[in-house]
């Protein structure tokens, strides 16, 4: 299995998960001809996408789901509150073959199982997801504002994590974000801050782990050495197992 990412960011976030067998797309956050293009960067042709699964209905995990699936016939799956959320910007021209997932139960998408895991985020019911293969492992956590018990006890034994890093705590508060936003940002429903990613990685098997992604930074509140440097201190892997996934580069095809 490998993955890699189309970019990832409050401008659009979009994962490839793929094995010999099947290739997953992970949210779809940019337009139809933008995906196309930074598909072809990593040789995936968009007719080989056997289903994209969409984690929530915030505009940088959608933006180019519908169109992408009504064009290439691909089918998507989400929650049933991603559904509903989703459903009146969709055109009803759109033949698209929906298959809605729950919280609790494992799926097979071909030869790839998927579980659902459940976040704490201000959408309508918000899932992240963990996948297998071959006793390969890897889970994509972004968009969550604090970590539970249940994500931790899901993802304890994962051997690649792509994990949110959205913002520095500080460089938030002194940001010239309204306070409105800074509120929703920080708060329980929000994104996590690099301290509760870390906190995060320290309660897994992070020695266990062949890499860590950090996904989902603030453009304006964050820095890659500085998340960088975090990770290292906090897990002491050295640097080839630490990724930062750019907003406009993304990230090239990893191992899992
Ligand atoms: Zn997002
Ligand atoms: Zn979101």
């Amino acid at each position: 299995m490998r993955f890699c990412s189309l970019g990832s960011g409050s401008s659009g976030n979009s994962f490839v998960v793929q094995n010999e067998i099947t290739t997953l797309l992970v949210d779809c956050g940019f337009g139809l001809n933008e995906t196309v293009t930074r598909l072809s960067r990593y040789g995936v042709s968009p007719d080989k996408i056997n289903a994209i699964l969409l984690t929530h209905e915030h505009e940088d995990h959608i933006k180019g789901a519908f169109s992408f699936s009504n064009k290439y016939k691909v089918p998507i799956y989400l929650s049933y509150g991603t559904f509903k959320m989703c459903k009146k910007r969709i055109n009803d021209n759109y033949d698209i073959n929906f298959n809605i997932i729950e919280s609790t139960q494992s799926f097979m998408i071909n030869d790839i199982e998927v579980t659902p895991i459940p976040v704490p985020h201000d959408a309508r019911e918000p899932f992240q997801f963990m996948f297998k293969s071959n006793l390969k492992s890897i889970a994509i956590i972004t968009d969550l504002g604090f970590i539970t018990n249940h994500i931790i006890k899901t993802i304890k034994e994962i051997k690649a994590l792509v994990i949110e890093f959205n913002h520095d705590k500080t460089m938030l508060v002194d940001s010239d974000y309204p306070q409105s936003l800074k509120n929703r940002v920080a708060g329980l429903y929000g994104h996590l801050d690099n301290m509760e990613s870390i906190k995060l990685l320290k309660s897994i098997n992070y020695e266990g782990i062949n890499w860590i992604a950090a996904a989902h930074l603030s453009e304006k509140n964050n820095d890659d050495t500085l998340v960088r440097r975090l990770i290292s201190e906090a897990t002491l892997k050295d640097s080839e197992s630490i990724k930062v996934i750019d907003q406009m580069n993304g990230i090239d095809w990893l191992s899992v």
